[in-house]
């Protein structure tokens, strides 16, 4: 009698708990499968009352044994939760921060707000995925998130549909907005933008080292420095994008159309040293040269302006780096054939530096107080 119990209530049970995953999530088959486990524990003392008096039914308890750590075990480990994800975007006076996850969620979540702080309770544990670097206080709980801000501000809050996302303004304060505007001046003006030649690309790999190849090393550093002046809201022009090959007069055709304020290209040396070239014009070269020689003369005019920028960007890498600089003049194509104030910077090789985001950042940051010296 009790075999057929035993056989009943598992065959109801394991029929239940599929249909409630199915019907409830995981979740609820939990809730409901805990009931479950009571019943069968009951029944399980009663199983062995009998079994003490007679030999009674070992093969089925074994099981209800493994069955009972089956629905204890794997409706926790697949239990599934909300995914949320925090974005923010930094403008000059402004901070703006997207909680971002599904409609109903969104709809079920509660939101406080003061000066300083957002609090966020969600209807049920999420999985947050965080942004790099945020410019606030981050704390997470099981069903709760708080954004703690260090300079009071005035947050106005709205929901935008598709994805679903609640979207956080923070206007910042009187004190803040100083600071930014004192940053702000060491931001060049560049009306016409800047152009950044990232070296080599394709089958010209430039300088290698293990793993790290010169043309690698400069596109990153290329995208780092567009995407800086891009955030500034400044004009940013890059001669390559992606890891192709680019002839030398495909790119001065390229800075050429743009006519930018400034032209940096970016190569490596082979030693450990800064070495910044800018743009010297022989006369017998240029003859030789012959059909470069119209396109050489549209530096001339330059000249002057590309040594006082490789003269600037030149102190602003010696200022971040306390390194040596040298500074050397030469009748490179790619410097003596553009339009524009230019300099061909040569960082250190990758087999004495590691260009991670931090040394991309202090490059990038050197460069830019360099042009904007040299602007001054
Ligand atoms: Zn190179």
């Amino acid at each position: 009698m009790f075999g057929y119990l035993w056989d009943t209530t598992l065959a109801i049970g394991f029929s239940n708990y599929f249909y409630f995953i199915i019907r409830c999530g995981c979740r609820r088959a939990q809730v409901h499968y805990l009931r479950h486990k009571c019943l069968f524990i009951e029944l399980r003392e009663q199983v062995s009352e009998r079994k003490e008096r007679k030999n009674y039914y070992p093969v089925k308890k074994g099981f209800l044994i493994l069955f009972i750590l089956f629905v204890s075990v794997f409706p926790l480990s697949a239990q599934k939760k909300a995914l949320v994800s925090l974005k923010f975007s930094s403008q000059e006076n402004s901070l703006r921060v997207v909680l971002e996850a599904e409609e109903s969620f969104l709809k079920r979540t509660k939101v406080t707000t003061s000066s300083t702080q957002i609090r966020a309770e969600f209807p049920e544990p999420y999985t947050l995925t965080p942004p790099q670097g945020p410019p606030f206080e981050l704390i997470t709980a099981e069903k709760s998130l708080v954004l703690n801000f260090k300079e009071a501000g005035e947050i106005k809050m709205f929901q935008l549909p598709s994805p679903a996302r609640l979207v956080f303004d923070i206007q910042k304060s009187d004190i803040q907005k100083k600071e930014l505007s004192a940053e702000k001046q060491q931001v060049p003006v560049l009306a016409r933008g800047l152009c950044v030649d990232a070296g080599h690309g394709g089958y010209d790999f430039g300088i290698t080292y293990g793993t790290s190849s010169e043309k690698e090393v400069m596109l990153s550093l290329a995208k780092d420095l567009n995407s800086f002046l891009a955030r500034k809201g400044k004009k940013s022009f890059l001669t390559r994008r992606a890891d192709q090959y680019i002839s030398i007069s495909e790119r001065i055709n390229f800075v050429n159309q743009k006519i930018p304020d400034v032209f940096i290209s970016l190569h490596a040396s082979t030693s450990q040293g800064f070495v910044l070239y800018s743009p010297r014009f022989e006369e017998q070269a240029s003859i030789e040269a012959g059909d470069f020689y119209s396109l050489s003369s549209r530096q001339r005019k330059y000249v002057q302006k590309s040594k006082a920028l490789a003269g600037s960007i030149g102190k602003a890498l010696k200022d971040e780096f306390k390194a040596e600089i040298i500074q050397r003049e030469m009748p490179l194509p790619i410097l003596n054939s553009v339009a524009s104030p230019c300099v061909l910077v040569e960082l250190p090789s990758p087999k004495y530096v590691l260009y991670d985001q931090q040394m991309r950042e202090k490059v990038i940051k050197a460069f830019i107080h360099g042009v904007a010296a040299y602007e001054q």
